[in-house]
């Protein structure tokens, strides 16, 4: 199954989880439980057309505090 990115509508918080195409509707944020989610589509996961694009680089994660 592939991996899938959320962002939870209640804290904010982004959040990867690991569901199939079915599933993607029960996803649940780790962090208070709340089921106000919503799939992040990646860039690199849209298929560019004419070329030219170049994905990578530089992820920045888990900055900030709370
Ligand atoms: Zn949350």
């Amino acid at each position: 199954m592939p991996l899938y990115d959320f962002r939870c509508e209640e804290c904010g918080r982004e959040f990867t989880v690991l569901v199939g195409i079915e599933e993607r509707h029960k996803v649940a944020c780790p962090h208070c439980e709340s089921r106000r989610v919503k799939q992040l589509i990646t860039p690199c996961a849209v298929q560019v057309k004419g070329g030219g694009g170049s994905c990578g680089g530089t992820s920045t994660a888990g900055a900030g505090g709370g």
